[in-house]
């Protein structure tokens, strides 16, 4: 964004009130991306209470090194939750990802969540993608969550070489096909031995995660996963 734009839309956020993105309802100065009531009513996962064993830890099994997953809420295309991802995705709101990010570690950090993971790898765009939507929706996530549990970012450990196609109307092996070998390493880190968070809005079949934790360790010794998300789609 350019200063100019950066400057009107501060700007209109000053003089329009902030809406609730699930219901439309204007927020209090206490309320963040979602009021009160829609936060009431999410339907949170709780996996963070069973972090090792929970349905979105058993789809990383066998597939690589897991350790801990957990979502937020599960998600629903279409529903009235999935418009805090269609806020963060599609309609230029990087804040929700960064502020969404933030309550999700608060929630979950009193679980111990957090214990023992190193760093955090936001699962990243192609270069295309991240030019057309001037962000990657899981970084911002990750900015929220590492302002509250200060755990460092590496957002070039690995880059998305490319986009085959699109994944909505796939099922879960066409998916895995689909992902594999889009992501290779970028810069090189010492993540050897390290306990790494990978990051994604939304987790459906896992396939993404799966891909570019399977490029991480084939590149590196001895890596242990855990899986974060705003979204876990039910199915
Ligand atoms: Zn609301």
């Amino acid at each position: 964004m350019s200063i100019f734009i950066e400057y009107i839309v501060r700007l209109l956020n000053f003089i329009a009130p902030k809406q609730c993105v699930v219901c439309g309802k204007r927020l209090t100065i206490s309320e963040d991306v979602i009021c009160a009531v829609c936060n009431l009513h999410m339907p949170r996962t709780l996996f963070s209470k069973n972090p090792y064993e929970n349905k979105m830890a058993k789809l990383f099994w066998g597939q690589i090194k897991i350790e801990k997953a957990a979502a937020l809420f599960f998600y629903e295309p279409h529903s009235e939750m999935s418009r805090i991802i269609l806020s963060l995705k599609y309609f230029n709101h990087p804040e929700t990802g960064e502020l969404m990010g933030r309550m999700l570690a608060e929630e979950i950090r009193q679980d111990g969540f957090f214990d023992g993971i190193d760093l955090i790898i936001p699962i990243p765009l192609t270069k295309k993608r991240q030019r057309e939507r001037g962000y990657n929706q899981s970084m911002e996530i990750a900015r929220g969550i590492n302002e509250i549990t200060k755990i460092k970012i590496v957002g070039n450990a690995v880059k998305r070489k490319s986009f085959k196609q699109s994944q909505t109307k796939m099922n879960r092996w066409q998916r895995q096909d689909n992902v594999k070998d889009v992501f290779s390493i970028d810069k090189e880190h010492d993540l050897d031995g390290k306990h790494i968070l990978l990051i994604d809005d939304v987790v459906t079949s896992g396939s993404t995660i799966i891909s570019c934790a399977q490029k991480i360790s084939a590149h590196y010794n001895n890596i242990k996963f855990s899986v974060l998300s705003l979204g876990f789609t039910k199915n």
